[in-house]
């Protein structure tokens, strides 16, 4: 199976309470491919600007990931984020945003980007998603991010993409603001009735809740005592969960593959937050992942144990 992603590649200006870095590599693209890419081939569509050097091509190509449609625009400089973590790294705040490269940004997919069995459309403007979407034959699985930005200035074209896609991955809060309902699951009812079959609600260190017609499932985040950079773990996160859908290659999910999807892209999560921006996850192995699936598994088995049911 292959995967294409789209979606922000960029430089990061980050200050959490634990330290800070003036310019890293970043990107809802960047983190995403740099966990999918344990499960299948992946292939990034995006620009960047002449600022983008050859170390962070070759990041961007950990795994083997396919770099040939990150397009060089010349005289352009790569997308930037700058943002600041509160003390319990729960808030964050964006001091800028410099969409550079992307604001022009045409998508021209090759073939192989085009042929992908499985596209992800990661967080950038809604309307670049739905131009890359209308290059790509017939996915078998369709999978969206966004954030509150493009809810405030583009919530009409969000809304339009939505409608053609099977999974939405949102943060708890993104799903309330673009659904008005204050309600988590009202507002996933919501998200379902435009088309979706998979909603996930993202919950940040409360992990990640999903929801589809047929139920709802919930994972805790991964407990971890130290946290030093949020940065991009729902992008990891939906790496994890997206790269694992494409891997078992099921036209449509059953409920016990998106749940060890949803395991998979908790596990990633927990090592992205480890440390700074991609430094962590670059360095991962396939056995630390299973390392944690296999505690998460342990730790939800937990509400099975007959003793707990007998003493009730
Ligand atoms: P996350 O922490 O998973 O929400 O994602 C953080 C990543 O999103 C950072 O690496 C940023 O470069 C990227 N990002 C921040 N704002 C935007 C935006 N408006 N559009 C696209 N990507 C963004």
């Amino acid at each position: 199976m292959s995967v294409t992603v789209v979606g922000s590649i960029a430089f990061d200006a980050v200050k959490t309470p634990f330290g800070e870095r003036e310019r890293m590599l970043g990107g809802a693209a960047t983190h995403f491919a740099l966990a999918a890419s344990f499960f299948d081939e992946v292939h990034v569509v995006g620009p960047v600007g002449t600022d983008f050097g050859e170390q962070e091509l070759a990041t961007l190509a950990t795994r083997g990931t396919d770099t040939g449609d990150v397009e060089r625009v010349p005289d352009g400089k790569t997308f930037f984020w700058k943002g600041e973590y509160g003390w319990d790294l729960n808030s964050r705040e964006t001091l800028d945003t410099q969409l550079n490269v992307f604001e022009h940004f045409e998508p021209k997919l090759s073939q192989a980007s085009r042929d992908c069995d499985v596209l992800f459309l990661a967080n950038i403007q809604p309307e670049l998603q739905r131009r890359v979407l209308e290059q790509c034959g017939e996915p078998q699985l369709v999978a969206l991010d966004s954030m509150n930005l493009w809810i405030d200035v583009a919530r009409e074209a969000l809304v339009d993409v939505i409608t053609k896609v099977d999974c939405v991955i949102l943060n708890d809060a993104e799903l309330r603001q673009l659904t008005a309902k204050p309600n988590l699951i009202a507002a996933a009812r919501e998200v379902l009735g435009w088309g979706p079959s998979v909603v996930v609600a993202k919950q940040g260190e409360y992990g990640a809740a999903l929801i589809t017609d047929e139920g709802f499932f919930a994972l805790p985040a991964y407990p971890l005592e130290t946290v030093v950079d949020p940065t991009g773990a729902g992008d990891t996160f939906a790496g994890g969960f997206v790269g694992y859908l494409a891997r078992r290659s099921e036209r449509s999910p059953s409920a016990t593959t998106l749940r060890q999807a949803m395991a998979y892209g908790t596990a990633l999560a927990s090592y992205n937050v480890e440390e700074f921006g991609t430094e962590r996850v670059t360095r991962l192995t396939s056995e630390e992942i299973v390392g944690r699936v296999d505690d998460l598994r342990r730790v939800t088995q937990f509400e099975h144990d007959p003793i707990l049911i007998e003493t009730g």
